[in-house]
């Protein structure tokens, strides 16, 4: 919890990907920092995403080549110092007869991206004849289908784990992190913003905190902190709310990612290989409701299984096979632009002439938070006065990633291990190489090697470890964001039993936080219902 007798250099209200990416930057380069969060790490926007590191295939269209060669340039980046959760994705984008954009336009399209690429890891794309498309996709709808394109991109399958992963690294480096707690106001004095006021969700008394510079990287909710004080802000997001629905593996469903044009409204849409199932996502509409209830609609599940079956007819996919669903709202650039495609996916850090040491975030992806950030660190050093210290998140590691050599690694963890196959595979995706600590919990007591959960391999350490080491305060935290098992086909609901039992044996939970969380946890479920 924040000291109130405490000036930090940095307040960073908002632990998604960009407030944790800030925070993490500021503190490798020696300010003080608290990152405060209303919820827990990276259950903002950050995990509602299609989930891809990607150089925006899709901007080149709108001429945002500087966005795409940052976007590029960050993949790169990200595979080296995540390897364990960003990883090389393999796309397929089909060409149909009348789509709006044709095979010229593809490869044009294919060759500037590659162009741009130039000097990174990853394969360069390849254009396949119409039977070389169907032998590499079979249930591809034949009629009309003219040929395709391949190329590469990346996934990080876990988002959440790259936030918190961000704000690990970030403690390591001396930042304080306080989460459920909400900023209310903006402290303000002489026109100059400096400090907080929150209250925390727990205890729900005001506390309030000073710091010489405050980032409001609050994702959508960035206007309604801005709200908390009079400095007459003009609005700064427009959101458009994307769902996606998960499945399990279908009739004819490919290895591959499928990127395709949607029949509907012409807009590109993802069939993704994810966590053993399938992501099919997203649609692309503004939304003014209500930030915290967020939820897919009928008619946006009408159209991704429309659009799933049409592209793929042997796929014959239904409501009763959708295993969840879930929404969220692009912290995008506030324009009256009626085209929510046209509306720029570039990044902005806003100051506020109104309010002097203050900077808000607009938009920002999760492909390209680390230079998001970087920019925004180097403001508030260059706002501080002070000369700032070399930025070096572009290739200091992430504590899950922090080998020289993490294929190497993975191999020994696997050979010394007396686990499952399964877990040891679920262990070094959500952990990295901080795997090992789990199998220093269970070295010392062998009944946390049970497994919680037969689907995803997770075991009972993990529970007790994500408590006690990767700052989950909730069992919803330690499900959705932590173990990752809440992505598992019931939600989690299967293993959440064992978990709280885990919780109560080791970590001393009476039998009423038992109920309250096991209840808490069921009710975050609803969420993700397609309705
Ligand atoms: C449907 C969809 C698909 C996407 N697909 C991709 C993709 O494939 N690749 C990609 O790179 N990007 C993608 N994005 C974009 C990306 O996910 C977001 O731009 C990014 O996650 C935004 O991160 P953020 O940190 O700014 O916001 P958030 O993750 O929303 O974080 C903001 C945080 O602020 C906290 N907060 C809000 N108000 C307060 C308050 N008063 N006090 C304290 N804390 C507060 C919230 O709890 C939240 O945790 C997608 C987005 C969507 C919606």
């Amino acid at each position: 919890m924040a000291n109130e007798d405490i000036e930090f250099d940095v307040i960073v209200i908002g632990a998604g990907i960009n407030g944790a990416g800030i925070a993490r930057d500021a503190a490798i380069r020696g300010l003080s920092v608290l990152l405060v969060d209303k919820g827990d790490i990276g259950g903002g926007t950050s995990s509602w995403s299609t989930r891809l590191i990607h150089g925006g295939l899709r901007y080149l269209e709108h001429g945002e080549l500087a966005l795409v060669r940052e976007s590029l340039r960050e993949r790169e980046a990200l595979l080296k110092v995540a390897p364990h959760l960003v990883r090389p994705l393999r796309l397929l984008l089909p060409v149909y007869k009348n789509a709006r954009r044709g095979l010229w336009t593809i490869r044009a399209g294919m060759l500037a991206y590659d162009a741009l690429s130039l000097n990174k890891s990853l394969p360069k794309h390849r254009m396949l004849s119409r039977a070389q498309t169907l032998r590499e996709v079979p249930a591809l709808e034949p009629e009309g289908l003219l040929g395709a394109a391949v190329y590469s991109d990346a996934q990080v399958e876990f988002a959440e784990r790259l936030v918190l992963e961000n704000v690990l690294s970030a403690v390591e480096h001396g930042a304080t992190v306080t989460t459920y707690a909400r900023v209310d106001k903006l402290m303000v004095k002489n026109q100059k913003v400096c400090g907080i006021e929150f209250t925390n969700d727990r205890g729900g008394e005001t506390r309030f905190a000073r710091g010489t510079i405050v980032i409001n990287a609050a994702g959508p909710w960035v206007d309604r902190v801005l709200k908390s004080d009079s400095g007459n802000s003009p609005r700064l997001i427009g959101g458009t709310k994307g769902s996606h629905i998960v499945v399990g593996p279908f009739a004819g469903a490919a290895d591959t990612a499928i990127y395709v044009e949607a029949e509907t409204d012409g807009r590109p849409f993802f069939i993704i290989p994810w966590d053993n199932k399938y992501l099919i996502g997203t649609t692309d509409i503004r939304y003014e409701g209500d930030l915290d209830q967020v939820r897919i609609e009928s008619d946006e599940i009408d159209y991704l299984l429309h659009e799933t079956n049409r592209v793929m007819p042997s796929a014959k996919l239904t409501r009763e096979q959708i295993l969840f669903a879930y929404s969220g709202v692009r912290p995008l650039p506030f324009t009256t632009d009626a085209d929510e495609q046209r509306i720029t996916r570039r990044h902005f850090i806003r100051p506020h002439p109104k309010r002097d040491n203050l900077f808000s975030i607009v938009g920002g992806k999760l492909t390209t938070y680390r230079s998001l950030a970087e920019q925004a660190v180097d403001a508030v050093f260059m706002k501080l006065g002070k000369n700032s210290p070399e930025c070096k998140t572009d290739r200091d590691l992430l504590p899950g990633a922090a080998t020289p050599d993490f294929d190497a690694f993975d191999r020994d963890f696997k050979q010394r291990s007396t686990l499952s196959a399964a877990t040891n595979d679920h262990l070094l995706r959500i952990y990295g190489t901080r795997a090992a600590l789990i199998a220093r919990v269970i070295h010392e007591d062998q009944s946390l090697a049970e497994v919680i959960d037969d689907e995803t391999g997770a075991i009972a350490a993990e529970v007790l470890f994500v408590f006690k080491h990767e700052m989950a305060k909730t069992l919803s935290d330690c499900m959705f964001r932590r173990t990752m098992v809440g992505f598992n086909s019931t939600c989690g609901l299967n293993a959440v039993d064992a978990a709280a039992a885990t919780a109560q044996k080791y970590l001393g939970w009476s039998d009423e936080r038992v109920r309250c969380e096991i209840a808490e946890h069921q009710n975050e479920v609803l969420r993700f219902q397609a309705r």
